[in-house]
C-alpha cells in the first residue's frame, strides 16, 4: 500500500476553523487526522504540504518511522505548528491501518481496556447561583465530573486575575458546599495566572474543594510550576499544549502534574501519545486528555482512552451545559456520547468520516481568538 496524497481541509465552520486531514492510498482506503491547533491554521496546512512532498509513496503502514522521518527530517525539529502537522497524518495512518485490517483503531494499540469512555463536562460560572444550577443539571444527568472556567469581572476581553481570581474561590467554595463532597470537581484558569496569584487562589479554598486545577500558569517552565506546587496541595492538570514527549517528561518526572493533559492532536499523534501514556503510568498519573475540538479529535481520543490502563475522564464539550457544535452536515459518521460516557465503537478504523464536496465549499476564513487586556491597557493570555 502507497500513499497517493495529503490533503489539509482548513475549514469555516461559523466560529472558527476547523482542520481536517485526509490521506489518500492506492488503494481506495483513505485516513483521517485532525492537528490540535485553534487559530492558525494555515501554518499547519503549510507544513502538511511540506511533508506530503516526501510522504507520498510511502507505505501508510509504518507510522512509527514516518513519525521519526517527519520529526527527524527537519534541523529546527519539533514545536507546536509542527507536531501538530505530524498529529494528523499520524492520525490519519491509524486509520488507514485499522480499516485495511477491517478493525477498530484500539486494536492496533493493545486492544480495548474498557467497554465506555468516561466524560467531563464544563461549565461557566457567571454568578454562584448559576454556577450551582449548572451543576445540578449536569449531576442530575449524571456527569459527576465538573470542570469550572474561571469567573469574569468585566465585560469583552478585559481579564484581571486578582479580581478573578478571588470571586472563582468565593464561588467554588459555594458549590462545593451545595454539592457535597462526592462528585469531582475541577477549573481551568486557562495559564491566565502568575505564580503567585495561583498561590492566592488555593490558599482562598479549604483542602479537599477542588479535585483538580487546569493550567493556573503559563508552562514554559516546569520550574515555576514546582515552586507553585510547594505553596498549594490541589493536584494540577496540566499538558494540553505539549507537543512531545520531551515536553511531558520533566512534569511527569518530577511529580509536577498530576493528570495528563495530553491533546492527542497535539503531542505527536497515536505514535507519541501511547508512549506518554507509559510514561505517565510509571508514576500513577492518569490521562485525562483535552478534547476541544471536533469529531476526528474526539474518535481518536477515545480510541487512545480505550487503549490505556490510566485513564481518568475524556472531555466532551456536548453535554447539558455546553453544545460544541457536532456538525453533521459535516461529519455524517461520527461517535456520540450516552450521556457521560461514550461506548467503544467497533466500527473499522477511527469510525468517523467527512463530507469531502461540503468541507470544499466552505473555505478558511481568517478568524483570531480573544486578545484580551488589563484594566491598564497591558497584554495577557488567552
Ligand atoms: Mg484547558
Amino acid at each position: 500500500m502507497k500513499i497517493t496524497d495529503i490533503k489539509p481541509y482548513p475549514v469555516w465552520i461559523g466560529h472558527r476553523n476547523q482542520t481536517i486531514v485526509k490521506v489518500e492510498t492506492d488503494e481506495e482506503i483513505y485516513g483521517l487526522g485532525e492537528p490540535g491547533f485553534s487559530s492558525r491554521e494555515l501554518a499547519v496546512a503549510g507544513v502538511i504540504k511540506h511533508f506530503r512532498e516526501f510522504l507520498i509513496g510511502c507505505d501508510p503502514r509504518n507510522p512509527a518511522a514516518l513519525w521519526q522521518e517527519m520529526y527527524r527530517s527537519h534541523y529546527f525539529e519539533g514545536g507546536r505548528v509542527l507536531t501538530a502537522a505530524m498529529s494528523a497524518i499520524d492520525i490519519a495512518l491509524y486509520d488507514i491501518m485499522a480499516k485495511s485490517l477491517g478493525v477498530p483503531v484500539y486494536q492496533l494499540l493493545g486492544g480495548k481496556q474498557r467497554d465506555f469512555i468516561p466524560c467531563f463536562a464544563t461549565c461557566e460560572m457567571p454568578s454562584t447561583e448559576a454556577l450551582i444550577a449548572n451543576a445540578r443539571l449536569l449531576l442530575d444527568s449524571g456527569w459527576n465530573v465538573i470542570r469550572s472556567n474561571w469567573a469574569h469581572t468585566h465585560e469583552g476581553d478585559v481579564y484581571e486575575p486578582r479580581e478573578s481570581l478571588a470571586l472563582s474561590a468565593e464561588r467554588l467554595v459555594a458549590l462545593r458546599e451545595a454539592i457535597g463532597s462526592g462528585p469531582v470537581l475541577g477549573i481551568d484558569f486557562h495559564h491566565r495566572l502568575s505564580v503567585a496569584e495561583a498561590a492566592s487562589f488555593c490558599q482562598r479554598i479549604p483542602s479537599g474543594t477542588l479535585d483538580f486545577l487546569e493550567e493556573p500558569i503559563r508552562d514554559e517552565t516546569p520550574e515555576a510550576y514546582e515552586s507553585l506546587r510547594t505553596m498549594t496541595d490541589v493536584p494540577f492538570a496540566i499538558g494540553e499544549e505539549f507537543a512531545s514527549k520531551w515536553q511531558f517528561a520533566p512534569y511527569i518526572e518530577r511529580g509536577i502534574t498530576n493528570f495528563a493533559r495530553l491533546d492527542l492532536c497535539n503531542v505527536g499523534g497515536f505514535t507519541e501519545a501511547m508512549k506518554v501514556a507509559g510514561m505517565a503510568e510509571t508514576h500513577y498519573i492518569d490521562l485525562m486528555p483535552h478534547n476541544p475540538l471536533g469529531p476526528i479529535c474526539t474518535a481518536a481520543t477515545v480510541h487512545l482512552a480505550a487503549a490505556v490502563p490510566n485513564f481518568a475522564w475524556l472531555e466532551h464539550r456536548v453535554s447539558p451545559t455546553e453544545t460544541l457544535e457536532p456538525n453533521f452536515d459535516l461529519y455524517p459518521q461520527q461517535l456520540q456520547a450516552e450521556g457521560s460516557r461514550i461506548y467503544v465503537p467497533d466500527t473499522p478504523g477511527l469510525g468517523v468520516d467527512f463530507n469531502e464536496e461540503l468541507a470544499k465549499e466552505k473555505p478558511f476564513e481568517f478568524w483570531e481568538a480573544p486578545h484580551p487586556r488589563r484594566l491598564d491597557g497591558s497584554r495577557t493570555n488567552w
